[in-house]
């Protein structure tokens, strides 16, 4: 049976990717900073009760070190990493001019160096396998940009560069690379913005509505299929239509 890994799976987005996925007939390793994030639900349970193999795998994606002992631990209990998803992401907003070095550094390092690291150690393990999609979370922050957010869109920039590196470097063992750019999905990352500005992003919303979890995991799912063999480099915007 093939096997997905999804950083940052404890919650959000990254845990109905999981569901999803496991759905499909993925074992499931769920990664997560801390234990604790497992402990507030029961995720892990959800997943086996779709009749496949689950794993915890704790970790911090933006350590290089932590990284590498992780996906060979999930190689180890697996024997194969058939899909990896980038999701693990942060934010720590606030506007330029009051925005800190360390605000800067510790979101480029948990949203992209984590995409380069864990693509790294999962990639050269599916050139072997000469298989495996990657799946990245980009945002329409980093294709449109939004105010406040300097790191988090230079990140989901970086993300979308990353995605066409990969998929030009890996595709031909394979492995296809691509991105999703969610734009305003109901997660506690968002629950954290203030009425104001969720009024003003409704705004600007095609679909006059905010975006499910399982509204992102549909087409990560798409686009871990069979159907999706030949789609690689691109970003699939998320977003119920946002500043069309
Ligand atoms: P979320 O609810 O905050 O979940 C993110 C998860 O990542 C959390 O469980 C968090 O753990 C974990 N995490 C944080 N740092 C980590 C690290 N260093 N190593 C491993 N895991 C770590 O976020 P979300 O809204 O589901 O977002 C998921 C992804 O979608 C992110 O990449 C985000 O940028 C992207 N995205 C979200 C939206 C949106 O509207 N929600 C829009 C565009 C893009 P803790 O709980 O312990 O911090």
């Amino acid at each position: 049976m093939a096997t997905a890994l999804i950083t940052g799976s404890a919650r959000g987005i990254g845990a109905a990717i999981a569901l999803r996925l496991a759905a499909d007939g993925y074992n499931i390793a769920l990664n997560d900073i801390s234990e604790k994030s497992f402990e507030e639900n029961d995720i892990a349970d959800r997943i086996r009760e779709k009749g496949v193999e689950c794993e915890i795998f704790i970790c911090d994606v933006s350590s290089h070190e932590q990284a590498e002992k992780t996906v060979k631990a999930v190689k180890e209990r697996f024997g194969s990493i058939d899909v990896l998803v980038n999701n693990a992401g942060i934010t720590r907003d606030g506007l330029l001019a009051r925005m800190s070095e360390e605000q800067y550094d510790t979101v480029v390092a948990v949203n992209q160096k984590s995409v380069f690291n864990m693509s790294k150690f999962v990639g050269s393990i599916m050139m072997r396998q000469r298989s495996g999609r990657i799946i990245n979370l980009a945002s329409v922050a980093g294709i449109y940009g939004n105010p406040g957010q300097m790191n988090y869109s230079a990140t989901k920039a970086a993300i979308i560069g990353m995605t066409k590196t990969v998929a030009k470097e890996l595709g031909s063992r394979g492995i296809t690379c691509n991105a999703v750019a969610p734009g305003f999905i109901k997660t506690p990352m968002t629950d954290k913005l203030t009425d104001e500005q969720k009024a003003a992003m409704l705004g600007q919303i095609a679909m006059k509505r905010f975006g499910e979890v399982e509204d992102i995991a549909g087409v990560v799912s798409f686009l871990a299929s069979k159907d999706a063999a030949y789609v690689t480099g691109q970003v699939i915007e998320i977003s119920g239509g946002i500043m069309m």
